[in-house]
């Protein structure tokens, strides 16, 4: 049975970082930029924007996949719910299956292969697959000025004439594997910042060059168009692509704007690809394991032509923003911490509709009432039964304010809006950046992003973000 990738979506965090500021700081020079995440984006706010995309781009509702596999170095939790808050986040079905890979940068093709199984096996009809990281490097090492950080996303599905469309265009093909027990770059138990290659030389001539060639030249067989090469340093990537005659290399252009995405960046090289017909060429490798599969692109996937402009863009940081962001540098001081814990009831019982964005409908006389746990009454009837329903992403500002100081872990300034839905609700969220782009009517969308992060849990919400003329 084939699997067919019926759509795929991108996204990079909010935050670029000149390489060249991050040398100064070490007394070292540097080229490009790298993506950083903004305070309130991590690997699951990533992974929910780049699935997002590609279920529009696929045409497919969140509530007919049947299997999410997330593949990532960096769960929010090194341990828990990772992937129930992800799933609960795209509003997927409570009986979602699937898996998170985790432990190292071939976390992401390990998702992706795992879906192709599902799907082929037939435990599955649609299958969503993200892959995502956001490394924090250790400070001072020379993969900080090469550190990246983005997400891809797929929709795979058999090939059934009711699964899907037949119209589209590509399937997964043949893989190649190779194991063996090395340290590169690596984090020890306990850890938070990546070790560094301790012998670079020693990593290019006998541990990397030996692996990720076999596995290309392997590929190199069959008559690939494109491919998405690994590229630890700026330059290996180069290498390995003149040995396997790899003429077009998307992943090359998705390094240079965003760095080294770590397990998302062999998808994100590999949807890149997929906007042309011809065989395209994923090699993933990290923690002692390489595999290349080949997609066999006979028509553009929906998505892929906007891999890179979803890709590109950001606001520039200095090196202190970006390890601010990071947790690196962090201010001495009292800090303002949540008024409850995160594992309380409050949390636990608002987390549904804290993650899917839900109201509660009047059934008499169908005002929306949010946020339902503080309005167990309609605002509008006073009727006491409220059906609870998924809450529209577009709106507009109906008023807003600008906090000008704010109490750590807060950043000023913060705005915070008052929103008219397009389904009529009203909902108070912050608004993403430093309030210049909204006013009073403002067309906004929401995504999802990290509101606090205490005691070690990260707490998700939907944040407004005002809509350019050119978006829809
Ligand atoms: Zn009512």
């Amino acid at each position: 049975m084939a699997v067919r990738v019926l759509g795929v979506g991108a996204a990079a965090p909010e935050l670029r970082l000149h390489a060249a500021d991050v040398g100064a700081a070490w007394g070292r020079g540097g080229r490009g930029d790298v993506a950083v995440c903004a305070p309130d984006e991590d690997t699951l706010t990533l992974s929910w924007l780049a699935a997002t995309r590609a279920l529009r781009a696929a045409g497919v509702e969140a509530s007919d996949v049947d299997v999410l596999f997330w593949g990532t170095s960096r769960p929010p939790f090194a341990e828990g719910p990772s992937f129930a808050f992800l799933a609960a986040s795209l509003s997927l079905s409570a009986s979602i299956g699937g898996s998170l890979s985790a432990g190292s940068a071939h976390s992401g093709i390990e998702a992706f292969v795992g879906a192709a199984d599902a799907v082929r096996a037939g435990s599955a009809r649609i299958a969503l697959v993200v892959a995502s990281d956001a490394v924090r490097p250790g400070p001072g090492t020379g993969f900080e000025a090469r550190c990246g950080a983005g997400a891809a996303a797929l929709v795979l599905a058999t090939d059934e004439p009711e699964a899907a469309p037949a119209t589209i265009g590509a399937t997964i093909g043949a893989r190649v594997t190779r194991t063996r027990p090395f340290l590169d770059r690596y984090r020890g138990d306990g850890e938070v910042d990546n070790r560094d290659l301790y012998d670079a030389r020693l990593f290019r001539e006998e541990i990397f060059l030996p692996v990720v060639n076999e596995v290309a030249e392997a590929l190199a067989a069959f008559d690939v168009r494109a491919w998405s090469l690994p590229d630890p340093d700026g330059r290996l990537g180069a290498v390995v692509a003149r040995k396997a005659g790899a003429a077009e290399t998307p992943s090359a252009t998705v390094y240079a704007a965003i760095g080294d995405a770590g397990a998302a960046a062999p998808l994100l090289g590999g949807i890149a690809a997929m906007d042309t017909a011809g065989l395209v060429a994923i090699v993933a490798t990290g923690g002692g394991r390489t595999t290349g599969l080949l997609v066999d692109v006979a028509a553009p996937v929906p998505g892929a032509a906007t891999t890179l402009q979803s890709i590109s863009g950001g606001a520039t940081a200095s090196y202190a923003e970006a390890l601010r962001a990071r947790g690196q540098l962090l201010p001495v001081g009292e800090t303002i911490p949540m008024g409850v814990p995160p594992e309380s009831a409050m949390f636990v019982r608002g987390a549904d509709e804290m993650l899917g964005l839900l109201g509660g409908r009047c059934v008499d006389c169908g005002t929306i009432s949010t946020p339902p746990s503080i309005h167990p009454h309609c605002i509008n009837c006073g009727g006491p039964k409220l059906e609870p329903v998924a809450l529209s992403r577009g709106g507009r500002v109906h008023t807003f304010v600008v906090n000008q100081t704010m109490p750590a872990p807060f950043v000023a300034p913060l705005p915070i809006a008052v929103l008219d839905m397009d389904d009529g609700s009203r909902l108070m969220l912050q608004a993403i950046g430093d309030g210049t782009d909204i006013e009073i009517g403002t067309r906004v969308e929401l995504v999802l992003r990290k509101y606090a992060h205490e005691r070690g849990v990260p707490v998700y919400g939907f944040k407004a973000r005002a809509k350019k003329d050119d978006e829809s």
